[in-house]
């Protein structure tokens, strides 16, 4: 398959359907649903455009510029904004950034969110650096999920992908997450071909003698800069073929792994010591999953964005802080779902420049 090219990101109206954001779609007050009846329960807050790390995957070596403090919703906006998206029909909520643990009284922001009626399901991505002190303060406050980045255990490797990140205190996350009992714990592994393709097996092998599940995740151009290319680019077939040299694997179909996301599970054991691995792959370029997508983002600072590729263009925060009222916000929401996308087009078009922690991975 021929990869995206470097270039400017696409003006929103390419994006439209066919070329024309489609008028018609279904308005019931009490559920989300875009033109192709894809409906939405699931929102991804981003809490935060802050990082402490700098992934090679994820942003330029330099970092990007971030917002002014006061553009960023504070917990008030938050909460009001997911409660008016669970009265649509969310019921899963995932807190991810940049690196949620780096906004300032994250705890508490999931005690309110957790104490939503009708959030049945409050998790959060991290990279897992500040996890160790955090995980039963979290735990206690009601986040029920985690899924914890880690790309690698060569301690060395570790520092260079995320450009300053330390292996062991996510070691210490993972291990205090595990002690204080959440409903499930997740590695994510984003596959990088030259710099982590020979660290994945250790990754599984670590991931099953843990009895985690580990997700591995086909790199996605976004906020690509000179990384992004043919040498770091890894289709998810490879790494599955990798994967299942190793791993004698069937299609897990029990639903037993919790998340309804975009990770296709397999399930198996490895061929030589018997060890039960559970393992997702999710390819967004070559093997993408767009008729399933269930998800809505809300960006940093308010920004309600449809779909990963799409830029967005509806601040909920102006509106919010303008006064709009309920039924305002409501009928903007679902203007904006009308618009949503049939599908991303990496695999054709343009990659974005935006990072994926100024987005809301
Ligand atoms: N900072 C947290 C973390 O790293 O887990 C949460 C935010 S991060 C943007 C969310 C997820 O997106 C992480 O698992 C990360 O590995 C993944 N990610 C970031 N950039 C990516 C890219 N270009 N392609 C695929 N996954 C990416
Ligand atoms: Fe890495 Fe997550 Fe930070 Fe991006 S937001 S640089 S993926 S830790």
């Amino acid at each position: 398959m021929s990869l995206p090219s470097r270039c400017a990101e696409r003006p929103a109206s390419s994006l439209a359907i066919g070329g024309a954001v489609r008028p018609e779609i279904l308005r019931n007050p009490f559920q989300l649903v875009d033109l192709q009846r894809r409906q939405v329960e699931y929102l991804r807050l981003s809490v935060t455009d802050r990082c402490n790390y700098r992934c090679s995957y994820c942003m330029p070596a330099e970092g990007v510029d971030v917002v002014p403090r006061a553009d960023l919703l504070d917990f008030d906006e938050m909460v009001t904004l997911t409660r008016l998206f669970v009265q649509l029909g969310v019921r899963r909520v995932r807190l991810t950034g940049g690196e949620p643990l780096v906004r300032r009284g994250i705890v508490d922001l999931v005690r309110q969110l957790a104490a939503i009626p009708g959030v049945d399901d409050l998790a959060m991505t991290t990279n897992g650096h500040l996890l160790a002190n955090l995980a039963e303060p979290l735990r206690e406050a009601g986040l029920q999920r985690l899924n914890i980045s880690i790309d690698t255990l060569d301690p060395r490797k570790f520092a260079e992908v995320s450009r300053g990140g330390a292996l062991q205190p996510v070691l210490d996350g993972i291990a205090a997450a595990q002690r204080v009992g959440f409903a499930s714990i997740k590695l994510n592994a984003v596959t990088l071909k030259g710099l982590n393709d020979d660290a994945l097996l250790p990754l599984c092998d670590f991931a099953a003698r843990e009895n985690l599940v580990l997700r591995l995740i086909e790199y996605m151009p976004i906020g690509v800069d000179a990384f992004w290319g043919p040498e770091t680019w890894l289709p998810v077939a490879e790494t599955r073929a990798q994967v299942m040299a190793a791993y004698a694997l069937e299609p897990d179909e029990s639903g037993e792994i919790p998340g309804g996301g975009p990770a296709r599970y397999w399930r198996g054991r490895h061929r030589q010591t018997g060890q039960e691995l559970r393992v997702g792959f999710i390819s967004a370029v070559s093997e993408k999953f767009c008729e399933a997508c269930n998800r809505v983002r809300l960006s940093p600072t308010g920004t309600l964005r449809e779909c990963l590729s799409a830029r967005g263009s509806l601040s909920l925060r102006d509106l919010l802080r303008s006064g709009a009222t309920e039924a305002a916000l409501t009928e903007a929401i679902h203007d904006a779902m009308a618009g949503k996308v049939e599908g991303h087009n990496y695999d054709a078009a343009v990659p974005t420049l935006e990072s994926m922690s100024a987005i809301g991975g």
